[in-house]
């Protein structure tokens, strides 16, 4: 049987391999003007969807990473439910996407920084860990929680500075 040690480890090196990822997909959302907000959804070893927030670009309240990232997740596995998946995002999941996370039977999130404002996996609530629905996943938050915060101040920053407050 394996070092539940070194099995731990080699766990943490592989989310952070996939939230680096994330990362990537946040910096692009940012380009466009949008929050720095990045997921990607991976089973098995394969990246089955990816999605950058981008609620300003195509003036969507509902093109969050997660949403989009399920989207395409679904499509490229040709069903809605994937209860093998696990979804790496950099900031935790709002109310709506953690219940389309729930929606989706998602097995595992794993999420960057805490959102105290809207976070919906522990900060103001848990929807994916509600006992009263069908489905729970398992949840890791903090992971790379350094780079996913500083992504975040810095837009929010030059934001500041460009609006000139
Ligand atoms: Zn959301």
């Amino acid at each position: 049987m394996a070092d539940p040690e070194v099995q731990k480890n080699s766990e943490l090196l592989n989310d952070e391999r996939w939230m680096r990822l994330a990362l990537e997909e946040a910096a692009q959302a940012a380009d466009h003007g949008d929050v720095p907000v990045g997921a990607v959804i991976v089973i098995g070893e394969c990246v089955a969807g990816r999605g950058r927030n981008q609620t300003e670009r195509r003036q969507d309240p509902t093109a969050h990473a997660e949403m989009l990232a399920l989207r395409q997740a679904a499509r490229v596995s040709g069903y809605y439910r994937m209860p093998s998946a696990t979804l790496y995002v950099t900031l935790e999941p709002c109310a709506m996407c953690a219940g389309a996370i729930v929606l989706a039977r998602i097995k595992r999130v794993v999420f960057g920084a805490w959102d105290p404002k809207a976070g919906a996996c522990g900060s103001l609530r848990n929807v994916i860990q509600d006992h009263r629905l069908n489905h729970r996943c398992s949840q890791t938050g903090g992971i790379l929680q350094q780079e996913c915060s500083v992504q975040l101040k810095a837009f929010f920053s030059t934001l500041r500075g460009s609006r000139g407050t």
